[in-house]
């Protein structure tokens, strides 16, 4: 263990799920962008730094004895103009709905919860679901960094692209851009349905709802389909949360109807697949656990994003299905990860970086063409790796 030196605070840290063990680490929260310059600066040789959102990641991103670094102080809406909304990096997305909505705005899609904190749900390319509709990372129009050299940066352009999906690896994000679009309502219904028959409707449905997303549930073999339709923002919301696997609809602000509440802890992998081989994707991942699993509760999740140019996106530009397996927390999800990776692989699939997945730098570098111009940049912004955990070092050293 590092000599970190009298008056430093050390706490024990975990992820949401519990996978990830920081039981000694020191944690920093830089009040300002000033403060935050000269901890990385000053940082010198004490092992990484690395900030920490909600925790909401299943993959070791945070080694026990790193700095811990807590952006809560960067938080909150700055202002809108022009369609787009400045956000202190930190600001926990359930805040975000309530304070857009006071200027008349709203962001454009959202995934299951709103736990997560803007920049780390930027950071890993967190998405939601719907045709034409990409990932948080891709509404971001401006990013304010701290470089590991421990320098302010704004990004544009190409650096834009390089940092909208970028793990933590260029730098802490202060301030994050998002295009917003005037509040809008949601109309949520869940139905129960036989497999063939939600496949069946799949495709119509994803072109006649704004959002569309099913669950197949191993053990049962049936579906959950969900859809969301646009609404006025209604004066009285009926916003009961609806139990999973459960028949039932709800409407409200769009930023009240889109996150669930997910109290079952579990671990998660997630491949985004080209939207065209998708379905046959997934037919097979279905015949294999149900041969190899088919005593499992847990969900598989079914959703469409839009492509984006990010350089790690996991879209690779085009309209991808993103196929999500889950596992109660404590259980050892090796056998049931090691089962599925490969058909999600072959069918051209990307991990989701926030999730598990097993691939190394070769494989990586054949799935995304920018990597190395991404390694390059790190190097440039990070030369003394004050970012690289071991986990990341295997994958962008
Ligand atoms: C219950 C649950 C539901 C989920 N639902 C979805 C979903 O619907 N869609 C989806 O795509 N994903 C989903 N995820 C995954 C989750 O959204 C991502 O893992 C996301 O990164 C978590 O955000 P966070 O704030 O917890 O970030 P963390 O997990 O704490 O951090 C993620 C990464 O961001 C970096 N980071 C954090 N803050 C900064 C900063 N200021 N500057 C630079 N880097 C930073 C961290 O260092 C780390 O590398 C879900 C996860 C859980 C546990």
């Amino acid at each position: 263990m590092a000599d970190f030196g009298a008056g430093v605070q050390l706490v024990s840290w975990q992820n949401w799920s519990g996978a990830v063990q920081c039981p000694r680490s020191p944690l920093e929260r830089p009040r300002n962008v000033d403060e935050l310059e000269r901890l990385i600066r000053e940082h010198g040789a004490k092992g990484c730094l690395r900030a920490v959102g909600s925790g909401h990641s299943f993959v070791p991103f945070w080694n026990d004895g790193d700095t811990l670094l807590d952006l809560s102080a960067f938080s909150g809406l700055a202002g809108v103009e022009d369609g787009v909304a400045r956000f202190g990096a930190g600001t926990p997305l359930h805040t975000i709905g309530p304070s857009l909505a006071q200027e008349g705005f709203a962001l454009l899609n959202m995934g299951d919860i709103d736990r997560q904190t803007l920049a780390g749900a930027v950071a890993t390319g967190t998405h939601g679901t719907g045709r034409g509709l990409g990932s948080l990372s891709a509404a971001v129009s401006g990013i304010e960094l701290v470089d590991g050299r421990g320098e302010v940066r704004t990004l544009a352009a190409a650096e834009l692209d390089a940092g909208r999906v970028a793990l933590g690896l260029l730098g802490v994000m202060t301030a994050i851009d998002m295009r917003v679009i005037p509040a809008y309502g949601l109309h949520e219904r869940n139905m129960k349905e036989e497999v063939e028959a939600c496949l069946e409707r799949f495709e119509a449905r994803i072109a006649e709802h704004r959002h569309h997303e099913f669950w197949w549930v191993p053990r049962l073999d049936v579906c959950i389909a969900k859809t969301l339709d646009l609404i006025a923002t209604p004066e009285t919301a009926q916003l009961d949360e609806l139990p999973f696997g459960e028949e039932g609809e709800r409407w409200g602000a769009s930023w009240q109807v889109f996150p669930s509440v997910r109290d079952l802890k579990f671990n998660e992998m997630e491949y985004a697949v080209p939207a065209a081989s998708a379905m046959d994707c997934f037919r097979a991942l279905r015949a294999r656990m149900l041969d190899r699993f088919p005593k499992l509760f847990w969900p598989v999740e079914y959703r469409i994003v839009d492509g984006d140019d990010g350089w790690l996106s996991p879209t690779g530009g085009c309209e991808v299905a993103t196929l999500s397996i889950h596992l109660a927390a404590d259980e050892d999800p090796t056998e049931l990860f090691a089962a599925v990776e490969p058909i999600l692989r072959d069918y051209g699939g990307r991990p989701h970086w926030g999730k598990r997945h097993t691939l190394g730098r070769s494989e990586l570098e054949a799935l995304y063409p920018r990597l190395s111009d991404f390694v390059a940049l790190r190097r440039q912004w990070d030369p003394e790796d004050r970012f690289l955990t071991p986990y990341l070092a295997a994958l962008f050293r």
